[in-house]
């Protein structure tokens, strides 16, 4: 079986303006015949590009939720040519718990596609979300933050493809949505169980971002992700009237990330002390931090490594780490 069981009363090839749910069927102790209602808008005014808009893929990184909730009471048919499809909260048991991860199935959303119609809820989830909403869509756009345990400097992302044009107007997409820094990720080879590796096998634009974090709702970040979203319609003429927000009259620095020598992990279990703040520029070799041993406290601490070079764009925030906790991670100019 591989036809999704999520159901919705949503027609997605009306006109008009409809706000509900979509139903993961959910039969538990508590609810025999219960459903798991996911927050589902759809508004469409005629024929035009498809563009999903999509947070909440992690729990606990708000900036997109809030933003996406915004839109959706705030956007009419008649502003817009085309088909927007908004999910606020992707994984709405994880959204509603505050955390990364569901609490119903331990499922990390951005681990578990292509899913599987059959699975627990967050592996129906990703199913649903690849094979309904992905397949609809030209444009697929995916608004990360730091969450609980990390701090971004607000970047918008995208991938490489193997089809030069669909790289090409992926880059444009970034340099529309407006944020100071984009990273290009190699998207040949990634992990296929992401929702942007998703989008490879169906050459789908992808944007995504990584904005602040700290498992709280930034006031940059959040107008960042506002304004990039209401410029991602103007770039693809989805839009219509005049633009609601200025495009950028520069391009955004262009990084990439990449493999292992662009991460440091915290090399024992202890206190973090970092060396560096978000936004510092690094070179391989240079000292990143050390863990202290707060009970042993004549032991020296463990030092930890830049393996690369390059700009930090994302540290940890809790101090307490043990073994294999990334604490940083860079990017470097393309
Ligand atoms: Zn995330």
């Amino acid at each position: 079986m591989t036809v999704s069981r999520i159901r919705t009363e949503i027609d997605f090839s009306a006109d008009g303006k409809q706000v509900g749910w979509a139903h993961l069927p959910h039969s538990v102790h508590e609810s025999a015949y219960g459903v798991i209602a996911i927050p589902l808008a759809v508004i469409r005014n005629g024929e035009g590009p498809t563009i999903l808009l999509m947070a909440g893929n992690h729990g606990d990184e708000y900036e997109g939720q809030v933003a996406l909730a915004k839109l959706i009471r705030r956007l009419e048919p008649g502003q817009i040519r085309g088909r927007v499809i908004i999910l606020p909260a992707a994984n709405f048991p994880a959204a509603m718990a505050g955390r990364r991860t569901s609490p119903i199935d331990q499922g990390n959303l951005n681990r578990t596609f292509p899913g599987d119609p059959r699975g627990t809820p967050t592996w129906m989830l990703s199913h649903w979300i690849e094979t309904v909403l992905m397949e609809m869509a030209d444009i697929v756009v995916d608004l990360h933050s730091g969450g609980s345990s990390l701090d971004y400097i607000p970047i918008c992302m995208t991938r490489r493809f193997e089809d030069a044009a669909v790289t090409e107007a992926c880059v444009a997409a970034v340099q529309a949505f407006g944020a100071r820094y984009a990273v290009l990720m190699d998207l040949i080879g990634e992990d296929r169980t992401t929702f942007a590796a998703a989008t490879r096998t169906r050459n789908r634009i992808v944007v995504g971002t990584e904005m602040a974090g700290k498992g709280t709702v930034g006031i940059e970040a959040l107008e960042i992700a506002e304004t990039g979203v209401q410029r991602l319609l103007q770039h693809f003429g989805i839009w219509q009237g005049a633009p609601l927000v200025a495009m950028p009259t520069e391009p955004p620095t262009l990084l990439e990330v990449k493999g292992v020598e662009h991460y440091v992990y915290a090399p024992d279990a202890g206190v973090f002390e970092s060396f560096v703040d978000l936004g510092a520029r690094v070179v391989a070799g240079q000292p990143a931090g050390q863990v202290h041993f707060i009970d042993d406290p004549m032991r020296p601490p463990a030092l930890a490594h830049f393996r690369g070079a390059g700009l930090v764009v994302c540290k940890r925030l809790p101090g307490r780490v043990v073994r294999g906790d990334c604490v940083f991670h860079l990017a470097s100019e393309v």
